[in-house]
């Protein structure tokens, strides 16, 4: 029995191709799974019995279950899945003046082991299939039909590299974005990476007018390789060439992300480095306060610390923002995000 978020219109064509049926079936089929959001094969109301037994002899609901369920002072909700083999994923439900985010995770665990990171103390279990990641939205948006509300941007940016786990992420995007579907617009999808080049390279062929972010946090090779070890292979000259064809390719701006580290990448060299990097890439840069992980001796600026950071590079004309804090208060922070609870602390 295969996992039924798994496919897209295009794989649900073939799917009745090979029984037999007509592949207007696939739209229908979607549309009940996307758009009336059955959890349940008896509710479909135009296709017969026997096809009905069929579809649901073949495929599956239920790929992830809701184990806990915390709600911030804010508004941001975090949720914590688990999957039929047991293993647990965290996404979070972010609230915007312009609609609803959620931040998806894409494995179980993450091998990138970006030093300041509570999800990369953590080895890389698996990816996640595409169904899985979708299961995530679709639930929430179901919590959101409560509300007459809707999921409306996504962000790949919770627990793994989406890189790494790159056919899967791409499955899912087309699924969401499919209008037959959630019909999330592509323009509010963000798939960001910790800057593996490989990915940037294959995400520029996409056709997609999806965004993409690239977590930085150091334009200086030996800081950046301390903190990400994926930049001892990715290294910034490289990266920055992989930005630039990608720009060029695609027409599409590039968010940057920063984590001010005290004493790490905070000075006024690395502000420097930073604003010489980002020369004509036309980008964005988000400045990310640091949510405190134990274990890691990182350790956040002050507001006014960072503003000193966040001045100096818009003197240089850098397009710099500080990002909004979301969630802290409940552990659903960037970076905090973990696929186990026990054990890690
Ligand atoms: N692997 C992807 C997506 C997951 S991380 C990536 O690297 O982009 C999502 C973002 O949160 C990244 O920018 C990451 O560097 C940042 N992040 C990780 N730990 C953090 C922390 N403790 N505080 C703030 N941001 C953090």
């Amino acid at each position: 029995m295969k996992n039924i978020y798994d496919l897209d219109l295009c794989d649900f064509e073939k799917y009745f191709e090979s029984i037999n049926e007509k592949k207007y079936r696939a739209k229908q089929l979607f549309e009940w799974i996307y758009q009336k959001r059955i959890n349940d094969f008896s509710k479909i109301s135009n296709m017969s019995k026997s096809l009905i037994d069929k579809v649901s002899s073949d495929f599956i609901f239920d790929v992830i279950s809701l184990k806990e369920k915390q709600e911030s002072a804010d508004g941001t909700i975090k949720y914590l899945f688990e999957l039929n083999d047991g293993n647990l994923v965290e996404t979070v439900q972010m609230k915007y003046d312009y609609g609803n985010s959620v931040c998806v995770s894409s494995q179980v665990g993450c091998n990138m082991s970006c030093r300041f990171c509570a999800s990369g103390q953590l080895t890389k279990k698996r990816d996640l299939t595409s169904g899985e990641m979708v299961a995530q939205i679709v639930y929430i948006q179901q919590e959101l039909d409560l509300l007459e509300d809707r999921v409306s941007h996504i962000v790949v940016m919770g627990i793994g590299e989406p890189f790494d786990n790159y056919d899967n992420v791409m499955q899912f995007v087309r699924i969401v974005n499919n209008p037959h579907s959630l019909a999330i617009g592509a323009r509010h999808i963000t798939i960001s990476t910790c800057g593996l080049i490989e990915g940037i390279k294959k995400y520029q062929e996409e056709n997609l007018q999806t965004n993409l972010a690239i977590s930085l946090h150091s334009a200086i090779d030996s800081t950046r390789s301390s903190l990400m070890p994926v930049n001892k292979s990715n290294d910034l000259k490289n990266l920055k060439q992989a930005i630039k064809n990608y720009i060029k390719k695609t027409n599409r701006r590039v968010t940057f992300e920063y984590i001010v580290l005290k004493g790490v990448n905070d000075s006024k060299k690395d502000a420097k480095a930073l604003a010489d990097y980002l020369k004509g890439l036309n980008a964005y840069i988000n400045l990310i306060p640091y949510n405190d992980v134990a274990n890691t001796g990182y350790k956040s600026i002050s507001r006014d610390e960072c503003y000193k950071f966040y001045s100096y590079l818009k003197e240089h004309n850098v397009n710099v923002t500080i990002r909004k804090e979301f969630g802290s208060d409940i552990d659903a922070a960037c970076g905090q995000l973990r696929s186990k609870r026990e054990g890690c602390d």
